[in-house]
């Protein structure tokens, strides 16, 4: 009988994280495949031209397209069941196809971090503490004159289950008293799977309000669509209540046995949105965020793929979480940018989810004050259910709107006269007053009043920022840093000068203009530290009369209930960029954070400073609100020929020298330009706005089509095309689908 028939499979294709769209083949040594079931998902370790790499197995095969002889063994096999189930397989080949991303790397991008590096996907043991036979009957005070040992086996009996490692540094005990009692043979270690979502808090009986009109209508709809794929477009302002339908449906959830993934905005996660989740559902809940440890991350998908855990709060990565029981993925700010990947893996996970859902017949639930065009076309295309909530939950108001003038004003330290009147009343009033200026650090430019010299970032085509603070010229675009100049590096003068204002200067200018009220800044600077944000918060909530200052970090989530008064400083930031998107992004920032004033029992009041206060598009979004705003917007996208009407794919090339991405890609429309079909239209190659960026010159071509099918085909030949080309010359390339950003 040939070798082979003796074994299942002869044959694996393997996807590994190498930037090339293409399996690979490896024989099943016969030692492996009778003792192992190999199945898709598993991770192999395989030889990889000169080295080894990790891998996961796509499909299991009895031939291969190569010549059996040539094929190379695999080395080892990692799991004894797949990392990669079966649905986010699926998920992942969807989006390797939809992407057009290497699917290696996509599976990669799907797993935690100690995963990718060939940790096992078992639960880390943790030592518990439990007394021995002899421990259990010993009197503590034959130990008196061993204090730190004594409380130690004090606490250890007072736990028959045992003591985790855990609770010892929480209750302050100290290990080394630990071991003199095992040596005593006292006490004996014992290790245990660690298996349990953190301390589970203890259950709050908070009864939940009962839900206005609106929101019941809300949440009956999205009852009665529980059990099948649809979307819902939760569409309701600041403050009107949809956190709390979404909570109801999840509850509903838990009791059905099911599994709830909640996406969130990268910073959007605040630690009161997971507390409001806590004290209402007494469940696992776990997080996934990047600001935990990769051991913390690896124990959070265990925590999800087991099932233990019900309840999964997470930032972009999550939407690849396992979990067998999933039963509905609710997106928080929906509209958000967060959740589009900038780099690499270019997926949005938005998207990802609704097509997850789609795969596993579920619902999915979009909230947001301010819904992304995309969403909001889908929602008047009957794509989308349109559930609205227009008014505010409880006794809460809404705010009112104002536009400042700002022409011919003299304005003091960037705030207009009535800007600042307001703010005193508002303070007066021991309410608080929160200031919105969506540029941090000290200044946006440095600049030499004698030579007119400029600092600007040695890597990239833009200015540096200053940040007195810190002592340092900061580039916001490659992280480059350099200690602040008082010297004009070309003339020597020292008559530098700083240009614009930013988040650092207003706060140094708040303290001269308002010396007796506390001034918080909030921006990425103020908030890098961890738990930074959790310490500003809760001053915020102890003072009643302050004034925050800060970034676009203040539209996201946030609840303080004493602000009552917005100052948005600069209202025209965006209103004439050259990105289509920046209206709508504008118009979101603006309704975001004017959506923080008067949430609790107070009305509030929001001033817009403008050079436009008859701009259009100001006047509309003061006057008519959001939606309007959106649906003006939408029909003027249409009218252009632009997303969500017309799909886009931007393929981006990037080369240390200044002519070699341009070249690259002009070689390409020239090639292919006469193979495409008519409806697909291409603009470019052109440069980048910021062209040099990290030292690499970065050119870019447009294409586009009101037919997907069709836009896909030629991303194809062109990826193709590109894959071929770049063989050679080190020229990156990068395909863009659905791009967020030109
Ligand atoms: P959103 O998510 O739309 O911003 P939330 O669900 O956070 O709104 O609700 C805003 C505030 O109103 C919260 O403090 C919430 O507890 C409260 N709230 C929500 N629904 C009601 C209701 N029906 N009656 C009273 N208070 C409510
Ligand atoms: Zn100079
Ligand atoms: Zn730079």
């Amino acid at each position: 009988m040939p070798e082979e028939l003796l074994t299942p499979y002869s044959f694996i294709k393997v996807a590994l994280p190498v930037p090339m769209r293409t399996l690979f083949d490896y024989k099943v040594p016969k030692a492996i495949a009778l003792r192992h079931e190999l199945k898709p998902g598993m991770r192999v370790k395989v030889p990889f031209g000169k080295s080894s790499r990790l891998g996961v197995i796509v499909a299991l095969s009895n031939d291969s397209d190569w010549d059996a002889n040539q094929v190379k063994p695999l080395t080892s096999l990692k799991d004894e069941q797949p990392v990669i189930t079966p649905e986010l397989m699926a998920l992942c080949e969807w989006a390797a196809r939809y992407y057009h991303h290497p699917i290696g790397d996509v599976f990669f991008h799907a797993l935690p971090v100690l995963l990718r590096k060939g940790e096992n996907a078992e639960f880390r043991t943790e030592n518990w503490w439990l007394t021995t036979e002899q421990g259990q009957h010993c009197d503590p005070e034959l130990l008196n004159r061993a204090p730190r040992q004594k409380d130690f086996l004090i606490a250890v009996q007072q736990h028959p289950n045992g003591l985790s490692q855990h609770a010892v540094s929480v209750l302050d005990l100290t290990p080394a008293a630990g071991k003199s009692l095992e040596d005593k043979g006292l006490l004996r270690k014992e290790a245990r799977s660690f298996n349990k979502a953190g301390e589970r808090h203890a259950h709050q009986t908070q009864v939940p309000p009962s839900l206005n009109q609106e929101q019941a209508l809300a949440l009956e709809e999205l009852m009665d669509s529980r059990h099948h794929f649809n979307v819902a477009l939760l569409d309701g302002i600041t403050g009107s209540g949809k956190t709390e339908v979404f909570l109801r449906l999840i509850e509903q959830k838990i009791q059905e046995g099911k599994q709830t993934l909640v996406m969130v905005p990268e910073i959007g996660l605040t630690p009161q949105t997971l507390k409001r989740f806590e004290i209402r559902l007494n469940t696992d809940i776990i997080l996934m965020h990047s600001n935990m440890s990769d051991r913390e991350r690896l124990d959070a998908w265990l925590l999800a793929a087991s099932g233990h855990a019900k309840i999964i709060i997470g930032t972009r990565s999550a939407a690849f979480i396992p979990a067998p029981d999933l039963g509905l993925i609710v997106i928080d700010e929906e509209h958000d940018n967060s959740y589009k990947q900038h780099e690499g893996f270019r997926y949005h996970a938005r998207d990802l989810a609704v097509k997850r859902a789609q795969n596993l017949d579920i619902p999915v639930l979009l909230a947001s004050a301010t819904p992304s065009y995309e969403s909001l076309s889908n929602a008047l295309q009957k794509r989308f259910a349109w559930l609205k909530l227009r008014n505010r939950a409880g006794d809460a108001f809404i705010p009112k709107m104002e536009r400042v003038d700002l022409r011919g004003k003299s304005l003091i330290h960037g705030f207009s006269e009535q800007a600042l009147a307001s703010m005193k009343l508002c303070l007066e009033r021991k309410e608080q007053v929160l200031v919105f200026l969506n540029r941090r650090g000290y200044a946006p430019t440095l600049m030499c009043h004698q030579c007119g010299w400029i600092a600007a970032c040695d890597h990239c085509d833009v200015n540096l920022t200053v940040h007195k603070r810190s002592n340092k010229l900061h580039c916001h675009h490659c992280d480059a840093q350099k200690f602040l100049v008082h010297t004009c590096p070309e003339c020597e003068s020292e008559e530098l000068f700083t240009v614009g204002e930013g988040t650092e200067q207003i706060e140094t200018q708040l303290h001269t203009l308002f010396k007796e009220t506390p001034i918080l800044r909030i921006d990425r600077d103020s908030t890098q530290r961890k738990s930074a944000m959790e310490k500003l918060t809760q001053k915020i909530l102890e003072h009643d009369q302050a004034i925050l200052i800060g970034t676009q970090m203040l539209a996201k989530g946030h609840h303080f209930p004493n602000v009552t008064l917005v100052v948005i400083m600069d209202a025209d930031a965006g209103l004439f960029s050259s990105d289509f998107r920046g209206m709508e992004r504008t118009a979101q920032l603006i309704t975001q954070v004017a959506g923080r004033a008067g949430r609790a029992k107070k009305p509030g009041h929001v001033l817009l400073q403008t050079y436009h206060p008859e701009h259009a598009a100001i006047e509309c979004l003061s006057n008519l609100g959001y939606e309007h705003f959106a649906i003006n917007g939408l029909a003027e996208r249409k009218s252009l020929s632009l997303p969500p009407f017309f799909h886009q794919v931007i393929i981006r090339a990037e080369s240390a020298n200044e002519q070699e991405a341009m070249q690259l890609l002009t070689a390409m429309r020239n090639d292919l330009e006469p193979y495409l079909a008519q409806e697909v239209y291409l603009v470019g190659p052109y440069a980048a706005i910021i062209v040099r960026k990290a030292g690499q010159h970065r050119a870019l071509i447009s294409i586009k089509s009101a037919q997907r099918g069709l836009l896909h085909q030629a991303t194809q030949m062109m990826t193709q095309w590109l894959e071929q080309a770049t063989k050679q010359h080190k020229i990156r390339f990068a395909i863009d689908v659905d791009p967020l950003e030109t």
